[in-house]
């Protein structure tokens, strides 16, 4: 093959992952102009798995902009929050789903607390404190935060923060690049991509050059992005840079009636406790309006055994339901806030897969071995955040193609081992709640499972 074969606009580009990722970096290339794009999923449009099929997610705006004296990570988190809030605010296809309602940064136990009050306090400009539970019930219409708070402190941030209509923009995206010629496989068989697949890049290194999915069908590429999410180390080898880490959340019905108190609240995020957040607009109209509810915890992953007998990694195994332990969570974050809805049953929990780096900071690089003439690029590691951070990485995927990423950003975003060796895959990264650690889902015996209940 030609090593140094240069991008055009009508080279074949091939997406590994229809998620929120893949999805946004194809609404990109299609919007840089690129003709030649297709696009691979192992479920059918939205997928079932995907992090981003869900009813909302939280979204919260740069309080600084990027600055040459920042830190590196501080460089990198605000140049992406600042690329992905413009489109938030300005695209035509995301700004409809932004729902600026402002974010309530809570916490209980004394350590989550330090942690919420150093963050707060150091941006007295953005973050107002909520001195006692009134002045919580205060940020919401009257009847929504009834419950008594035992315990929270917090602080408010009124603007530049608030939560999207999730799976509602994932529609939209996805329709805007089909629309502009992006050709969407999302097929149980044909679509989901069961091996990489190389040539010799000449020097020895092999290079990637498409994707063999399912039905056995080859989809040779020019240029193949991996963005398959919590489940991209199953086609790669990351070196311990991906932890597949699952989390949980479930719903509860809120009454026609009650649907409008309901409808824009602010997100109210304890970070030891959990969240809730008001239904998508789409779900009101359809007269299905529901609180999306999760708990707070360091998060569940689940230990195989490594390939020919190798160390234990960690794999995302998808499931419609969640431990006991998190439904009894989400219970008591709505007991402690909005108990008039606590008893309601507990709709559709589920475990919703991501990947965590270990610095949580995201991986946007190309795949180091293959030297010079590799063709894969990788886009990993949303650790929790990945969703409002979208629009970004759909602009630095392309600049990465492209060859412009900004030096700082490249070294930031890099294919990064060293980061990761002795990683502890228990490491709880910062993140507060539940049992206070990572816990294995194969610790969790069959029947400590909660199904949910029909309405
Ligand atoms: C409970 C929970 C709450 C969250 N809340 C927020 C929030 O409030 N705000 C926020 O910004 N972020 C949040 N996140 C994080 C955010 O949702 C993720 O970081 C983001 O969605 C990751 O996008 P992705 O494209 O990498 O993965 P996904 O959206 O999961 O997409 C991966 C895609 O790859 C496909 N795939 C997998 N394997 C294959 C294969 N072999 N072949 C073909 N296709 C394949 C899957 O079907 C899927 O469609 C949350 C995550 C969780 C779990």
């Amino acid at each position: 093959m030609d090593a140094m074969q240069p991008l055009e606009k009508n080279s074949s580009i091939l997406i590994i992952g229809a998620g929120t990722w893949g999805t946004s970096i194809a609404y990109r290339l299609v919007k840089r102009g690129y003709t030649n794009i297709k696009v691979l999923d192992s479920n059918t449009f939205p997928s079932a798995i995907s992090a981003g099929n869900d009813h909302n997610k939280i979204l919260e705006e740069p309080i600084s902009p990027p600055a040459a004296d920042q830190s590196d990570l501080d460089y990198a988190w605000n140049t992406i929050e600042t690329l992905s809030s413009e489109v938030w605010r300005h695209d035509p296809v995301h700004a409809p789903h932004y729902h600026p309602t402002g974010f309530i940064y809570a916490a209980v136990g004394d350590e989550a607390w330090e942690k919420v009050k150093a963050a707060a306090e150091a941006r007295p400009d953005v973050y107002a404190p909520l001195e006692d539970a009134e002045a919580f019930r205060q940020t919401m219409p009257d009847g929504v935060l009834t419950g008594d708070l035992t315990g929270w402190r917090g602080f408010i941030r009124r603007e530049g923060a608030g939560w999207v209509e999730a799976r509602d923009v994932l529609l939209d995206v996805h329709a805007a690049a089909a629309e502009g010629g992006a050709v969407f496989v999302c097929d149980p068989r044909a679509g989901r991509v069961a091996e990489l697949l190389y040539d010799d890049g000449g020097d020895g290194d092999e290079v990637v050059v498409g994707a063999k999915t399912a039905d056995g069908a080859t989809h040779r590429a020019d240029f193949t992005i991996l963005a398959a999410g919590a489940g991209a180390s199953t086609l790669v080898d990351f070196e311990k840079q991906l932890r597949p880490t699952a989390w949980t959340l479930g719903h509860v019905a809120l009454t026609a009636d009650e649907a409008p108190q309901y409808a824009e609240l602010p997100v109210l995020f304890n970070v030891d406790g959990g969240f809730f957040l008001s239904p998508p607009k789409s779900a009101i109209a359809a007269g299905e309006p529901e609180l999306k509810i999760c708990d707070e915890h360091p998060g569940y992953i689940h230990l195989a055994d490594g390939k020919d007998g190798g160390e234990k990694q960690p794999v995302p195994v998808p499931r419609q339901a969640v431990p006991r332990t998190s439904a009894t969570n989400m219970h008591k974050l709505l007991q402690a806030t909005v108990p008039q809805l606590a008893d309601r049953p507990l709709l559709r929990p589920r475990l919703c897969w991501d990947a965590d780096t270990p610095d949580r900071l995201f991986l946007i690089a190309r795949y180091p071995r293959g030297g010079s003439s590799q063709r894969l690029l990788v886009a990993a590691g949303g650790s929790g955040n990945g969703f409002m951070n979208a629009p970004a990485v759909g602009i630095l995927v392309a600049d990465l193609l492209e060859d412009r990423l900004e030096e700082r950003m490249a070294k930031s975003l890099r294919w990064r081992p060293e980061t990761a060796v002795d990683r502890d895959w228990f490491d709880t990264q910062g993140r507060f709640g539940g049992a206070g650690k990572v816990v294995d889902l194969g610790e969790i015996p069959d029947d400590d499972w909660v199904e949910g209940s029909a309405k």
